[in-house]
């Protein structure tokens, strides 16, 4: 059933190939990973075991190429299956940092050799992987990282410490942003390939960070200690990591908008439910004027921004999804999605605030959407510069 206000929208880039996957996604969703969720969260990541599911039913790396064992399809791929995750409130598997970032950095940046050894592995979820660059003194001014890579040889010896690393619990492979060049901010950047099976030496995972929300994906401290990564593991050359994450942290930005837009679309399915079956004064909640004027608003906000979302989906399966545009997305849908759940967990009263209705999860869980993936300040400030 289409989310209300929605009737006859159809994505523009979609196309049969893309409901077929979402059908796959949605049943691997609500009849494998969902029937866990209580034990998920209370064991605060996901199982290891759904992620060798996704990839066996071939749902990671679906935008990696079909040689490294990936569906050899595009972002609009990737945006279905984020989008039916959030849709079905399936929030434990990390794929939108292990597909969704990670796969991309190494299929755009790695040599041939890098991306034969670790992409099938990623896409059949044997490998889990994360991607490092806050660290514990600052996020936001990521030219100013202190977590240093000394060349000593054939390896580079790493210092330092990244936190709220999404998957760092489980993560076997890392994209580590380090300081190559001290002396320098972004020329001084590169990024590592880290590979942390068996927690090798040097490497520590620390707490399981808390959260108000996301209580089913892990968010960890990672500390490195004399850690040596081999040279051979740097993706592309010494210097250019600023770069590379400025090219993909777009992907990234739509990435959290995908799922903005599909937590609003939920919110107003539930609330709209739920108006319908609850009365007050005698009649449903729908029967009152300022009911029917919230959920008005709310499935409008929600169309406009389905319609944005999809401009910079075309926009970027054409390569043209430029850093303010991304920014304008994750900016907008993420204020959008707060806003929307927050209103319809109102229309739910005080069933809302508890946590039989999953209302207050998402609510819970919007939160972050405004702080991670670069703070909507930030978003601003890169908007501010093309006027
Ligand atoms: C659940 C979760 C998952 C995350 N996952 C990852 C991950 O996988 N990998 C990763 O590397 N990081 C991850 N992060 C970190 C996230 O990207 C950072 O928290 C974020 O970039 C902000 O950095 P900070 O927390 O250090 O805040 P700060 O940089 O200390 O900012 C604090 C406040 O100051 C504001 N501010 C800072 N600079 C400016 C400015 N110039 N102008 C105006 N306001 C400013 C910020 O907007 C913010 O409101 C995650 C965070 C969370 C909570």
């Amino acid at each position: 059933m289409p989310t209300p206000g929605m009737d006859g929208y159809v994505e523009p880039w979609r196309k049969p190939e893309h409901d077929d996957l979402a059908e796959l996604a949605r049943a691997f969703f609500t009849k494998e990973v969902l029937p866990h969720a209580e034990r998920l969260e209370q064991q605060g990541h996901p199982d290891r075991e759904h992620y060798r599911r996704a990839g066996e039913l071939g749902l990671l790396g679906l935008s990696i190429p079909e040689e490294y064992g990936g569906g050899g399809g595009d972002f609009t791929h990737e945006a279905v299956l984020l989008h039916e995750q959030t849709l079905a409130g399936e929030g434990s598997l990390g794929i939108a940092v292990h597909s969704g970032i990670v796969t991309g950095y190494i299929n755009e940046y790695g040599s041939e050799e890098q991306k034969q050894r670790w992409l099938p592995g990623l896409v059949s979820g044997e490998l889990i992987g994360a991607i490092a660059i806050t660290e514990p003194d600052g996020g936001s001014d990521v030219q100013a990282i202190r977590t240093k890579a000394i060349r000593d040889g054939d390896d580079y010896v790493v210092n330092g410490s990244k936190t709220f690393i999404t998957n760092g619990i489980l993560a076997d492979l890392l994209v580590l942003a380090v300081k190559t060049d001290t002396s320098a901010r972004a020329h001084g950047i590169s990024l590592l390939i880290c590979e942390l099976t068996g927690d090798p030496e040097g490497f520590r995972r620390g707490r399981k960070i808390e959260k108000i929300g996301l209580h089913s994906n892990d968010t960890a401290e990672l500390f490195f200690d004399d850690f040596r990564v081999p040279a051979a593991n740097l993706l592309g050359t010494e210097g250019s990591g600023f770069i590379q994450m400025m090219q993909q942290l777009p992907q990234e930005r739509l990435v959290i908008g995908v799922g903005a837009v599909a937590a609003m679309q939920r919110a107003v399915e539930m609330a709209t439910a739920y108006a319908k079956e609850r009365t007050a004064f005698g009649k449903p909640l729908l029967g009152h004027q300022n009911t029917r004027m919230v959920l008005a608003d709310v499935a409008t906000r929600t169309r406009v921004s389905r319609t944005f979302l999809d401009d910079c989906i075309q926009r970027h399966a054409r390569g043209e999804l430029d850093v303010a545009t991304a920014a304008m997305a994750k900016l907008y849908l993420t204020e959008g999605q707060c806003e929307v759940v927050d209103r319809c967990l109102q229309i739910f009263g005080g069933y809302g605030y508890t946590t039989e209705y999953p209302i207050s999860k998402m609510y819970a869980d919007a939160r972050v959407q405004k702080i991670y993936g670069g703070t909507n300040e930030i978003m601003k400030e890169l908007i501010s510069r093309v006027l």
